[in-house]
């Protein structure tokens, strides 16, 4: 038996075993399972770890780090515990391989990576490389959910470091992701006045017509030369057919590709009010743009070539793309922080029951991660 296939049958086991742990982001006893399994993994690597319960949920949170360069880090790895899936989903349908690929909840999203960042450090440290290179390994729970109790954790851990990998699921073909949108909600309430809809409309003010008077405008913020969208998606209003309704609520999807963007949608949602289309009616916004987008700097590009060029070391021609959903590389990006995302294993259908990921992608996925990591540095 090759030291590979050894390498390779030791990560399906504990693939099978993380895959059949329920952990939605709102199982925190099922997230702590997935948390104490990668901890002891990380500690027998010779890392220090602790897992801390982060936020006012108290989500389960891993953090694993080599010794530090004067308190700084050359790597972040991030990784998130919990799925989309509900308990239960595992018993359903527990883990599963045909046809060369993984199957089971959170196969591509993402317990494959973490398995990929845990293996990667192990490669590194067998080949005697770990000693050279400061490792910080950051994997939290609600990351399905907005990461509202991890994100400070992200951001404190992420100051210390030089370079961030996210290892969200890699697309087909081995696309990595160094762009992401930014984006967040914005809620429109229309004030009005109620009244007898057929004994006296003259004394109402239609607060739902006042409110659905403003979704062409805000719809045309899709037409602008640049990457925001704004999909107006729920709409709230009225109880009775006979009465006039005096309050109205919308919510609008909103996505940004850059900053700048942030500043033209805050700015045309700050002027939406000053517009009346219903007489004795007004409406109020909350919310707005709260997850800023992963651009990519020079420096990011540079770190990409380094990736770039180890993929074809191996013969596989990687490439890169932008995607309209988040993830944790957002916040790290935002600070500035050469960040690449989509650093785990080759699978697609994130989120749905069809879900899998590419079992060939697995050994060189790690040998890819650490290589470029020893090469970054060296
Ligand atoms: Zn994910």
């Amino acid at each position: 038996m090759t030291k590979q296939t050894n390498t390779y049958d030791r990560f399906l086991k504990d693939f099978e075993t993380l895959i059949n742990i329920d952990s939605a982001s709102e199982n925190l006893e099922g997230v702590a399972k997935v948390a104490e399994f990668l901890k002891e993994k990380l500690d027998n690597l010779g890392l220090k770890t602790e897992i801390t319960r982060e936020g006012k949920n108290g989500v389960p949170c891993l953090r694993a780090c080599t010794g530090s360069k004067n308190g700084r880090y050359d790597f972040m790895f991030i990784g998130h515990m919990d799925t989309v899936f509900p308990t239960g989903e595992a018993a359903k349908r527990p883990f599963s391989i045909a046809n060369g690929r993984a199957m089971g909840p959170g196969t591509n999203d993402m317990k494959g990576g973490l398995l990929v960042a845990t293996y990667a450090i192990e490669k590194l440290k067998e080949e005697g490389a770990l000693e050279n290179l400061a490792i910080c390994v950051t994997f939290n729970g609600d990351e399905e959910t907005g990461s509202k109790n991890s994100r400070p954790w992200i951001e404190k851990n992420a100051a210390n470091c030089d370079r961030v990998f996210v290892f969200e699921p890699c697309r087909p073909n081995y696309r990595h992701v160094m762009h992401r949108k930014g984006g967040g909600v914005v809620r429109i309430t229309a004030h009005g006045i109620s009244a007898h809809s057929g004994a006296n409309p003259e004394r109402g003010a239609n607060a739902l017509v006042e409110l659905a008077s403003h979704i062409p405008v805000i719809h045309k913020l899709n037409d602008l030369d640049t990457a925001i969208t704004a999909q107006c998606t729920v709409i709230r209003s009225g109880e009775k057919h006979n009465i006039i309704p005096d309050r109205a609520e919308l919510v609008v999807d909103v996505r940004v590709g850059t900053m700048d963007e942030i500043r033209i949608v805050d700015e045309f949602f700050k002027k939406l009010p000053e517009t009346n289309y219903i007489p004795d009616t007004s409406i109020t916004i909350s919310g707005g743009v709260d997850r800023p987008p992963m651009e990519f700097s020079d420096k990011t590009m540079e770190l990409w070539e380094v990736l770039h060029t180890e993929a074809a070391a191996l013969g596989i021609e990687s490439s890169w793309i932008s995607t309209g959903g988040c993830s944790d590389g957002n916040w790290t990006a935002a600070m500035g922080i050469p960040t690449i995302d989509g650093l785990g294993p080759v699978g697609e259908n994130s989120h749905r029951e069809d879900e899998y990921m590419e079992l060939d992608s697995i050994i060189p996925m790690i040998t890819i991660i650490a290589n470029t990591c020893r090469k970054a540095v060296a």
